[in-house]
């Protein structure tokens, strides 16, 4: 029997683990009935992602799975909120039992870790293209948003920057990696874990924080304009991993770690007073730069020279 949209639903996505007491109505219904706790505000955001564009072609369902949660998730975390909820419309061009399995596996695999409950979702018949609505919780009044930063406020990331582009590269054959190291960027690119519990730890920590999906100089740039101030970063402090190290020249890794998207780390600014709390993060960060009132971005190298950024052809992200 031809599987219907119906039967896809109930078999791949519907009354999955975990099963959350604030969902009154999952997936069955016109609509799901949600309960937002009181004292806290809904937090909401939606990713597309399109085959060929936010993802090669040829990338394991269950990677395609994980990542358009995954994405979402990295939105929550740069807001402070803690997930709850999710819908999801499918475009996939046929229907394809084991790939409908391994996307499954990989999405549910990441929801049940954060507990979230996929209570809606559509299938059509198109190119494959995946659309992720997350929503999440965050106490009234204590979202991370971009327009904190004051001059003074020192500039961190999480994590290691540049990894996600690089892998890209290596899948496409514009960069060569040896085999451990291309199985890590690749890694990277294809699993980018959303640093949740870290943009809880910085609820109370922090004066401004985005997620990186575009790159570092621009998502720093989107705090910079939402704050109405500039920045100073140190580029020998940008952290990068070995495999990236290994991989390509260091005007090549501060490139990438400037101007490559997917790393799905956080960016955010503390001020000086509450920088000792960054101690108890549950992972560790690294200070990169400081906000100034002086507006742009200006790039300084280790012995506090400015870094030509025309040598990088970013000269753009100047503005
Ligand atoms: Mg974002």
């Amino acid at each position: 029997m031809p599987l219907t949209e119906f039967n896809l639903i109930e078999r791949y996505f519907a009354h999955k683990d975990p099963r959350r007491d604030d969902v009154v109505m999952g997936v069955g219904d016109d609509c799901a009935l949600l309960k937002v706790p009181a004292g806290f505000e809904l937090a909401v955001s939606i990713d597309t992602l399109v085959e060929g564009v936010h993802f090669p072609e040829g990338t394991s369902p269950e990677a395609i799975g994980h990542k358009s949660l995954a994405v979402g998730l990295s939105d929550l975390a740069a807001m402070g909120a803690t997930p709850a909820w999710a819908t999801l419309s499918l475009s996939i061009p046929e229907i394809d039992e084991p790939w409908l399995q391994g996307f499954s596996s990989g999405l549910f695999a990441l929801a049940k870790k954060y507990q979230v409950q996929l209570v809606g979702g559509d299938t059509v018949r198109g190119p494959l293209v995946i659309s992720m609505q997350v929503h999440g919780f965050v106490p009234e009044d204590r979202a991370l948003c971009r327009s904190g930063a004051k001059p003074g406020d020192g500039i961190y990331v999480i994590g290691t920057l540049g990894d996600a582009g690089l892998g890209l590269r290596v899948v496409q054959g514009k960069s060569s990696a040896n085999k451990n190291d291309a199985d890590y960027l690749r890694k990277r690119l294809d699993y980018p874990s959303p640093r949740i519990e870290t943009g809880l730890s910085l609820r109370n920590t922090a004066s401004a924080c985005i997620d990186i999906s575009d790159g570092l100089a621009a998502d720093l740039g989107h705090i910079l304009k939402a704050s109405g101030v500039g920045a100073t970063l140190q580029v020998d402090q940008f952290p990068v991993s070995d495999s990236l190290r290994n991989t390509v020249s260091l005007d090549e890794s501060i490139r990438l770690a400037l101007t490559a998207g997917d790393d799905y780390e956080l960016c955010f600014t503390v001020p000086m007073e509450r920088e000792a709390a960054l101690e108890e993060l549950p992972v560790s960060c690294t200070r990169i730069g400081s906000i100034e009132a002086q507006s742009d971005l200006r790039l300084l190298d280790a012995n506090n020279l400015p870094y030509p950024m025309e040598r990088n052809g970013f000269d753009h992200f100047r503005k």
